[in-house]
């Protein structure tokens, strides 16, 4: 049976329609699946400025702009036991902006998807990909729409379908990183308090003793407020998701306190099981894009820029592949070694986070050297390409962090990773 579309992608969130976009301006057919109808609920709202020029070679940077998304210049982290803080602001003079956006995911992932069809995907939302079948000529895969069942055929596969990972699923495995098993409960607030100036759209990170909080404040006066804890404190709590929330509120004082006379606005929402890595990543006639490759705990807020870099870079793989007519598992290895190279320094960072010597370290940047090479981890900017004066000064950093681990030692100070929360 011969293929009548080019590509076939499911997921419609950043890295779907990311990789359709890029392909569909290259001239592909693409047909893309997603299960839910837009705009739609979504995780995952503080974007790095690495992002914005991926949004403008997509030709989408436009449309972002014009839904007046809140503008974030920094990150602010406070960590209540040592209440030592820091707001990193992000660099000028750098191939990205010095700002981001925090957005709405519902929204965002809307104009994302939108643009995506505006550049000639085919896009069917309410539609569930339930299997794929793999032959040497295409594959088929089988999708419910609204209650019917369709199937359809191309000669490449995305797997874009987020932490469902349709595909590690039903050929592979997940691996799940030990320790890095969380829970997060958040919520949208009115009346929040704001920052005045540039700071208003910083995200705050607050690290206490159960977890840690992020603050986004979005456009509109509505601040997303999380907080992340181990699975482990979720489990053995006894009373209402929402009285768990509260409780961690109440332990978190400046997050209490910046609450005060704020109204929730949403239900509580909750997210589980953090890190992992999934397999195979690339195969004879597939790949997969964002989430559906890893996921790091959301610290750094690298989910969508990951999810659309990996996209990009995915659909000029696969344009290639489409070109000479070769699809094998072989051709997409390049594909990913860059994203398991880009993934690495945030893997680290993450696990070192844990640890109160690396955190003190890191809120304490000494010299510009150092700043500068976590800025530009910070930014999404390290993630296609570090120099080696970044992962120099990051080795710097890491030897830092270690002599602070004894001299906390010494003086008879806490050590151990919180890890284990
Ligand atoms: C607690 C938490 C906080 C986070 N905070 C941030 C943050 O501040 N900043 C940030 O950048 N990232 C953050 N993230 C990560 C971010 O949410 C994800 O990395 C990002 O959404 C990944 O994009 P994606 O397109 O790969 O997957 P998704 O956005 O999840 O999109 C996948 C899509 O696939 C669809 N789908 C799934 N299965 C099927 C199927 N079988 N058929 C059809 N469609 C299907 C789904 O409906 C979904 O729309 C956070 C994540 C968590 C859990």
């Amino acid at each position: 049976m011969a293929a009548p579309h080019d590509v076939i992608v499911v997921g419609g969130g950043p890295a779907g329609s990311t990789t359709g976009a890029f392909l569909a301006r290259a001239g592909r057919r693409v047909l893309l699946f997603e299960r839910e109808e837009f705009p739609r609920f979504h995780v995952g709202e503080s974007l790095l400025p690495a992002t914005l020029p991926i949004l403008e070679r997509l030709g989408a940077l436009a449309a972002v702009a014009e839904r007046g998304f809140q503008t974030k210049y920094g990150a602010a982290f406070y960590d209540q036991e040592s209440a030592i803080e820091h707001t990193f602001y992000f660099l000028r003079g750098q191939p990205w902006p010095r700002y981001s956006y925090q957005v709405r995911r519902a929204d965002f992932d809307a104009v994302l998807l939108e643009h995506a069809a505006k550049q000639g995907v085919e896009v069917w939302q309410r539609a569930s990909v339930e299997s794929v079948a793999f032959d040497p000529d295409g594959v088929t895969v089988s999708a419910r729409h609204d209650g019917e069942s369709l199937s359809a055929r191309a000669r490449f596969l995305v797997d874009a379908s987020g932490r469902d990972g349709l595909l590690a699923t039903k050929l592979g495995h997940r691996e799940r990183i030990p320790n890095l098993g969380k829970v997060a409960l958040f919520a949208h607030f009115r009346g929040a308090e704001r920052a005045r100036g540039r700071d208003e759209g910083n995200i705050q990170i607050h690290v206490f003793a159960d977890g840690w909080f992020w603050w986004i404040p979005l456009a509109g006066d509505l601040t997303s407020v999380g907080c992340v804890m181990h699975a482990r404190t979720v489990r053995e709590w006894s009373r209402s998701l929402e009285a768990l929330y509260g409780e961690m509120i109440r332990r978190c004082e400046r997050v209490a306190l910046g609450l005060v006379g704020a109204e929730r606005v949403t239900e509580i929402h909750r997210a589980a099981n953090f890190s992992y890595t999934n397999g195979p990543i690339v195969g004879d006639r597939f790949l997969a894009v964002g989430d559906a490759v890893a996921f790091v705990d959301p610290i750094f807020s690298t989910g969508v820029h990951i999810a659309m870099q990996s996209g990009e870079l995915a659909a000029r793989a696969i344009d290639e592949a489409l070109a000479d007519g070769r699809f094998t598992a072989a051709r997409f290895t390049p594909y990913q070694r860059t994203i398991e190279r880009g993934l690495q320094p945030f893997f680290r960072f993450i696990h070192k986070y844990y640890e109160p010597a690396f955190l003190e370290t890191f809120m304490r940047p000494r010299t510009r050297f150092v700043l500068h090479a976590v800025l530009r981890v910070l930014s999404g900017g390290a993630f296609l390409k570090m120099g080696w004066r970044t992962r120099l000064a990051l080795e710097v950093l890491f030897a830092a962090a270690r002599v602070n681990v004894w001299v906390r030692r010494r003086a008879g100070r806490p050590v151990e990773s919180r890890l284990e929360w």
